[in-house]
Order: structure tokens, then sequence, then C-alpha cells
């Protein structure tokens, strides 16, 4: 049985190195769509196109806030989901089940690409130079989504049958709440184990942090800015709230670490990253609102950190005449993420972790991941799930790219994977 395998498994990287330039081109195609928030579904309907070429059985929906609201990893929207599909494609077997089924999912949000004028190229025309692709969501995650689709289809070119289903779901929302993977997952496409090939430099994750939004409205007194001794404006006073934030950022850091990240010297970040307010430098603004991301460990409930870092503005607004009588209103939108751990002694981590090692002669590495992934939402229903991705750099930023080669390995080991984790149907 592993001597076929192993036999299979060369049939089935040779299948992988003669796709290789399609791959390349249906990740270019995927690359040129904008799939940021609201604007997904061109991508899904190309890559559905694509899923019913290779006979999955393919269902496209739009997710209903309703159902998923009493999941703890909703996140909460401002946003209706009118036409903002998420997808899945089946391959069935067909015959007795041998192995484990499986979801390969990933998701097709992109953060914007502005400052578009810092980009050497147009985020959205893919382009390779040096072996390297650069573009917007190349990367982060359109890369391992092209990665997971080709590494199915090669399994097809070399006529293998697999021992138990395969779901390749691609998502929405990703980046913001992560109620896309829920959507799929409440609705029944579900799996004895997943993978997500994120970009994390070949090395597979088996904690991350959770993380939440909060919006922060203060309120100042306007005037024109030669009665501006008579007012307050809001701004100032909101940079007495972000101080707090940044001593808030410190206060967690200091306090004893999470297992999983004590080698890490500053592992719960604190990010403001909007404002908005005012509208003439010559009058002193009204209004002032800021939005900021927070991270926390695994198994800590998001709804005490949001209380946690209420209270702690609240406190910083006593200290101010102003913000005392006129308190910030703050609220949570947005994700409301738990942390997610998966042990490295795990079924599903250590046949990634072979898989890994069949493809590259190597021992993977685990990753203590200082962010959010949908993996979380795959925690909430109890299948185990880790994330295993290509290298690259300049995430959430100009000049996004990922390194080729290693979209190959991801390829090659995802297939590998589904051969051990599945099984072959003879
Ligand atoms: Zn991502």
């Amino acid at each position: 049985m592993s001597n076929i395998t192993s036999k299979n498994l060369e049939i089935v990287n040779q299948a992988i190195d003669d796709l290789w330039e399609e791959e390349l081109l249906f990740l270019k195609s995927i690359g040129s769509f904008e799939s940021t928030l609201g604007n997904e579904k061109e991508t899904q309907i190309f890559i559905k196109k694509h899923l019913d070429d290779m006979n999955l059985t393919t269902t496209l929906f739009s997710p209903d806030p309703k159902r998923l609201s009493a999941y703890e990893n909703y996140g909460k929207p401002e946003w209706d989901y009118e036409d903002r599909p998420v997808l899945v494609g089946e391959w069935k077997s067909d015959g007795e089940k041998l192995g484990k089924s499986l979801i390969l999912q990933g998701h097709i949000d992109v953060v914007s690409a502005e400052p578009k004028q810092l980009w050497e190229e147009d985020p959205f025309i893919p382009t390779i130079i040096d072996n390297k692709m650069y573009g917007r969501g190349i990367l982060d995650m359109k890369g391992g989504v092209a990665a997971a689709i080709y590494a199915v289809k090669a399994l097809q070119k070399a006529n293998i049958k697999l021992g138990a289903d395969l779901l390749i779901q691609t998502v929405i929302e990703e980046e913001c709440t992560g109620n896309g993977a829920l959507a799929l997952l409440d609705k029944g496409f579900v799996a004895d184990g997943a993978l997500i090939p994120e970009p994390t430099e070949l090395r597979g994750i088996h904690s991350q942090l959770g993380v939440m939004w909060l919006r922060v409205k203060v309120k100042g007194s306007g005037a024109h800015v030669e009665r501006a001794e008579m007012a307050q404006n809001a701004i100032n006073k909101s940079t007495i709230l972000i101080q707090a934030l940044e001593d808030y950022r410190k206060h967690i850091n200091a306090q004893p670490k999470h297992p999983d990240f004590t080698h890490h010297s500053h592992p719960l970040n604190v990010n403001v990253g909007v404002g908005y307010g005012g509208d003439w430098p010559s009058s002193v603004p009204n209004e002032y609102t800021f939005e900021a991301r927070v991270g926390f460990y695994p198994g800590t409930d998001p709804s005490d950190v949001q209380e946690e870092v209420k209270q702690w503005l609240l406190k910083a607004s006593e200290q101010d005449d102003w913000l005392k009588e006129n308190p910030p209103e703050i609220t949570f939108f947005g994700f409301h993420a738990l942390g997610y751990t998966i042990s490295k002694d795990s079924e599903l981590f250590n046949r990634i972790a072979s898989a890994h090692k069949k493809t590259t002669n190597e021992e993977m590495e685990s990753l203590a991941f200082t962010a959010t992934t949908d993996l979380r939402a795959f925690g909430e229903f109890g299948i185990p799930a880790t994330c295993y991705g290509p290298s690259g750099a300049n995430m959430h930023a100009p000049n996004e790219y990922i390194d080729l080669d290693s979209l190959k390995t991801v390829t090659k080991t995802i297939a590998a994977f589904i051969l051990d984790w599945c099984k072959e149907n003879n």
C-alpha cells in the first residue's frame, strides 16, 4: 500500500510540474480581481467555473448574518452580504470511506492596495520578476488558493480516486469578521480535518491569538480657532485616549505570557488603524473617531477583553476634566475572534509535517502566530485544522509578493497530505 502511494506521489508531483504554468496563469487571473470588502463576487464566479470544469459539485451562496450571530466567533458586520458569496466545491469519494474527509480552505478577500503610488507595479496586474509574483493578495492568500486547487487538479490528472470526500472552500471576510468561514461550516460543509494554506513560510500554525476591533468616538465642542480657548478640540482629546491604548499595550505585554508565546518579546499588538474627524484646518473639530485592533491570548473570552479595554479607556477619561464630563462612545464591531490552538502531537499536524518532509526532506517548523486566521472557525466546530503555506513578503503593504518556489513546494505538500489523509480508493 505505501509503495503504491509513494509511486503515485511521484506521478502526482510530475503532474504538478506539468501544470505549473497553468497554476501561475490561474494565480495571475484571480490576482487581477480587486476583491476588497464588498467586491468579492467576480473572483468567486471565476473560481466556481474552474471548479465546475474539474467536475466538483459547487455551491455558491451569500452568508446570512441572522444564522451566524449565535456563534462565538461571529463578527458584527456594518455592511450587508448581498452578492458577496462564499463557495465550496466538493469532490465526493464514490467507494467506501477509507480515509478521512478534508477541507482545503482559503480566503479571496484582500485588504486595500492603497497607497497605490507606492507600488512598483500595478497591484492588480500580477507581475513576475525574479521568480516572485507581485500583487495585492498574491501572498495573502490567493497563492494558497491556487496551491490547493492545483494540488487537487494534479491528483485528478494522475487518475487518483480518493478514499474520502474533499472540499475546496473559498471564503470572504477573513480580513474583518471571519463570517465567511462560519457560513460554510454552518451550512453543513464540514469534514474530519481542514488545512488553510495561509502564508506561513512552510511552517504549521499550532497556536494563534484572538483579535477584536473597537471604535472610539470622542466629542469636542467646536468653534472657530480665534475662540479656540473656549472650545474643546476633539482631536486633541483623542490623543489622550490613543496614549491610553499605548499604555494598555505595554501593560498587557508586561503580564505573564501564554506558554505558546513565551519566545516572543511582544506578542500582543494594539494598533490604531483608522481615524477620522474635523473638516477644516481653521475650525476646532467637534468630533473625532478612531478604530483599533487589540490582540489577546488563546483561552481568553473576547467579550472580557472588550470590557477590560472599555474600562481602561473610561479610567483614562477620568483624568481629563472635559472627557470626565463627556466620556467617549466605545463600540465594538468586526472581529470578535477567539484564539486557537492545536496540539503538535495531533494526527493532522503530524501528517502535514510528514507531507512537508516528503516534499522538502526537511522537518517542518511550527509557528505560534501573533494574528488571527479562519482556523478559529474550525475550532468552534471541533474540526482539527492548521495553516501551512508559502513564503513571500509585504502582506498588507505595498509590493506584496509570493516566492514562487515556495508556492510549488506548498502545492506538492498539499497533494502529499491529501493522499495521506484521505487515502486512495482503488
Ligand atoms: Zn490571510
